[in-house]
This record gives structure tokens, sequence and C-alpha cells, in this order.
């Protein structure tokens, strides 16, 4: 009898050993994740949007006043129309995956510095990614083509000669703010220049500002600006996603 208790004991103990030791022995499938499974999107061919997005067309743009927009239209290129003022969305938005095309003109050697090829994309409004002639135009550094104007100079100068189209990969995530509009997290921005990156994810210490230093003010969804800044500069098959 205390042989079969002996015994009974002994393969009690194993099997709880046993069991110790697979509780210990992780799991490949314990670290899966099996639901949340990420949206389908078809990817763009040759330069097109992928399925999701949004086309942000010249009939996406109006003028800052709401009227419609100003600018220059033809076969799917804006151009900037000087002294019609800004564009921007109709809509407004968010954190967003922003795709732009923009076109520099052929521009007179006499035009330099900032008056060369000079406009520019707002994130929500306030934040300029700067455009400009930067192929071969000295300018301050924080003001070039791919600056976050006066705050972030590039990483490196992609820029492209004047009348080819160059490309903007922009990732916006959107400042927070608290209830009574204190700044919970800064606006952040990554930049990718022809397939180069430029900005990598900084983080805006406020709007974009001529003189002096910026501050937040609290706002929400806004809309996206293009620059008029007297300089024939094109954009087109502008598009976005939502995030
Ligand atoms: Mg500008």
């Amino acid at each position: 009898m205390l042989k079969k208790i002996t015994l009974l004991s002994a393969v009690l103990i194993a099997a709880s050993l046993s069991y110790s030791w697979a509780q210990m022995v992780p799991e490949p499938r314990a670290t899966e994740v099996w639901d949340k499974e990420p949206a389908r999107v078809t990817p763009g061919e040759h330069g097109r949007p992928p399925s999701d997005a949004i086309s942000l067309n010249a009939s996406a743009w109006q003028s800052v006043n709401g009227d419609e927009n100003p600018w220059t239209i033809e076969d799917g290129v804006m151009t900037v129309n000087p002294g019609t003022k800004d564009i921007r969305t109709k809509k407004s938005f968010g954190d967003v995956q922003l795709h732009v095309e923009w076109r520099i003109p052929e521009l007179d050697a006499k035009f330099t510095d900032q008056d060369r090829g000079n406009s520019g994309v707002f994130l929500q409004q306030f934040y300029e990614v700067q455009v400009l002639d930067s192929y071969e135009n000295k300018t301050y550094n924080n003001g070039q083509a791919g600056s976050l104007y006066k705050q972030h100079i590039p990483l490196a100068n992609a820029t492209k000669p004047a009348t080819q189209w160059q490309t903007y990969d922009i990732i916006y995530t959107a400042p927070r703010f608290s209830k009574n509009g204190t700044v919970i997290s800064q606006a952040r921005i990554t930049v990718i220049h022809n397939g180069v990156l430029i900005q990598n994810n900084v983080s805006l210490v406020g709007p974009t500002v001529y003189i002096g230093s910026p501050a937040y003010d609290a706002h929400g969804d806004l809309p996206i600006y293009l620059q008029d800044h007297d300089h024939e500069v094109s954009y087109r098959n502008i598009w976005l996603r939502e995030l």
C-alpha cells in the first residue's frame, strides 16, 4: 500500500513539474496577434494613388475666401496664379499621409534666394513644408526646399533642376491640445523628397512664422494650404490618406 502511495506521489510530482516547465517555455502562439487585421489597400501603380486615398485634384481646392479655385488649371496641373493668394482644400484634415508633386518653372538667373520658385505646402493651414528652387540657389538653410520653414533644416538637399517634376511624401501627425488649450503633443512631420528622407519625424515648436518665435493656438482639423508666393509653381497628382 505504502509503495502504491509513493508511486502515485512520484507521478503527481512529475506531472506537476512537467506542467510548470510547460508554463515556463514560451509558446510562439502566445505572442501572435490574429485579430485586428489591417485593412486591405491596393498600392498605386506608376505614380497613381493607393485605393484608399483621397484625390486632391483641382476641384478639391478653393480660394482662401471660399470662392472657386483661382489658380490656373490645365490637364490636371494647378499653377499658382500670382496675386490670387493661397488655395486651400475644401475639406479639413488631421493626421495624414500626403503625396504632392510640384514643379518650378524655368526662371531667369536674376531670381535668387527666396525669390526663386517659392511656394509651400501647409499642413493644417499653419505648418509649412517649403517649396523652393534649391537646386543651385543659396538661401538660409532652414528656408530651402524641404525645410520646415525656419524650424528644421532638411537632412539632405534632394532638389532636382527647375522644370522637372518633384515629389514630397509627407507623414503628418497633428498637434494634440487639452480642453483648456495647452499643448499635449507637438505636431510631427516626416518628409521624403524625391525618394530621399529629409525630415525624420521632427517636432514643430508651433506654426510657421516669418519673424520671431512661434506659439501654438489650439485647433482641430484644418484644410491643407498651397502657397501663392508670386511664383508660377505647378502642382499635380496630390492625394492623401487619412491616418
Ligand atoms: Mg514658401
